[in-house]
């Protein structure tokens, strides 16, 4: 018997490669989709099926994390085996401009996907996985970070995931249900948001070297993060609900690097050597080299990353590591892709993009360049 699963977030980065994976070990996969003014279904129109062939594998569902009778005819329809909760406004920055949505959404919708569950009787059936954060631990009290370490989350969205890791636990607790928390650090991808930390350097060098930007304009460089690839991290996502018992996992690499370091890898696949000069607000990356002709929109002298303090946030997390024991001695699983691997393939793909437009542009077809804001 093939198993159906339900995605929240399926038009996100993580749910795309969720929904690849299922698809490929035979799943029913339904996805609950935001109605847009624009089409938001890039990330998975590769795998999209014609509703009118016969029994398609991918079905898609209109529905809102803050709508609960939608989730509840949703799963009523769905029947889920196994749901998995990745649906969330997911940035940071944006958390402290919309915190009371980002807790509708984050918190209250996760409690409103649980409570359709269990009011539907399904709390025997269906398994459910709740993408738990990182930033859950903020202001970190021990290094690296494991399941047992405290909580101290230090944003509107990483206060709401908190809430919504504990109501996970909770209706395990008391109504017995198949629930897990993987506790994610960062993971990434060419298919990453365009306003997270990666993609915004990647895509904006790769812009900047094909000539269709001037300048990035970063916060603080000197965050320090556990960066994993989006393929790796959902195959432990599955791999938590295959278990005999429920248990929460700490997913991460267990290495760490700097933003800045990020922005050196970056430029260097693109043949750009940098130099940083200035400090605090004044810092800036200059061009020291260039070597190649991925680059052909840049120069030495060229000053081509300023710091600019709108990026800096209210309260950050400086640093987070992972320690991805237990998911390794438990489950078995590794990481497959390094974060140096990752970063060249988000940079080759946001460079064949680049390419694109300069083309375009180079034969009268100037095609806006969408302005980052993250
Ligand atoms: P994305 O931001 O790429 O995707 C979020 C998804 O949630 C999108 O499909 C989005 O729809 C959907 N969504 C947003 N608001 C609502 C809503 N009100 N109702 C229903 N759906 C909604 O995130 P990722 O794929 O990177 O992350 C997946 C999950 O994992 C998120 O919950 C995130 O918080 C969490 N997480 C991510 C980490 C990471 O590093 N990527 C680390 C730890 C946890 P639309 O496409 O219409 O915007
Ligand atoms: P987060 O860890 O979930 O907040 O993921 P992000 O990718 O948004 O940010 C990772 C780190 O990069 C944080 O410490 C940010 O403060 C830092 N950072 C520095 N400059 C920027 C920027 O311009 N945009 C974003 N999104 N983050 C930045």
């Amino acid at each position: 018997m093939h198993k159906t699963a339900l995605i929240t977030g399926i038009t996100g980065q993580d749910g795309s490669y969720l929904a690849e994976f299922l698809l490929e070990k035979g799943y029913e996969v339904h996805g609950i989709k935001r109605r847009a003014s624009l089409f938001n279904t890039q990330r998975i129109d590769h795998i999209y099926q014609d509703p009118h062939e016969a029994k398609p594998k991918l079905k898609l569902h209109y529905g809102d994390l803050t709508d609960s009778s939608n989730l509840t005819r949703i799963l009523s329809e769905v029947q889920p085996d196994e749901v998995y909760n990745l649906g969330a406004q997911s940035h940071v920055a944006v958390s402290f401009e919309a915190p009371e949505y980002t807790a509708d959404v984050d918190a209250i919708g996760t409690l409103r996907l649980l409570e359709a569950i269990r009011f539907l009787g399904l709390e025997k059936k269906t398994r459910f996985y709740q993408a738990s954060t990182s930033e859950l631990y903020g202001l970190v009290q021990e290094i690296p970070q494991t399941e047992t370490t405290p909580f101290h989350p230090r944003s509107p969205y990483a206060v709401a995931k908190m809430y919504a890791y504990w109501i996970t636990v909770n209706y395990r607790e008391a109504y017995g249900m198949y629930a897990c928390n993987g506790i994610l650090f960062n993971h990434e991808s060419p298919r990453r948001g365009e306003t997270f930390v990666t993609r915004k350097i990647t895509r904006g060098l790769c812009n900047i070297a094909q000539g269709l930007e001037d300048r990035l304009y970063m916060g603080n460089i000197d965050a320090l993060r556990d960066w994993g690839h989006a393929k790796d991290y959902v195959r432990m996502q599955w791999m938590m609900l295959q278990q005999d018992a429920p248990d929460d996992f700490v997913i991460a690499t267990g290495v760490q690097y700097s933003v800045r370091q990020f922005i050196i890898w970056s430029a260097e696949h693109l043949g750009i050597s940098l130099n940083f000069q200035g400090e605090g607000v004044n810092e800036t990356a200059v061009v020291a080299k260039v070597t190649g002709d991925k680059a052909p929109g840049v120069k030495p002298g060229d000053v081509i990353l300023r710091i600019d303090p709108q990026y800096f946030r209210p309260a950050e997390v400086e640093t987070l590591l992972g320690s991805p024991i237990k998911a390794k001695e438990k489950l078995g699983w590794t990481p497959q892709i390094t974060t140096q691997e990752m970063c060249e393939e988000m940079v080759a793909e946001d460079l064949k993009s680049a390419q694109r437009h300069a083309l375009l542009k180079q034969h009268g077809f100037d095609l806006p360049v969408s302005l980052e804001n993250g």
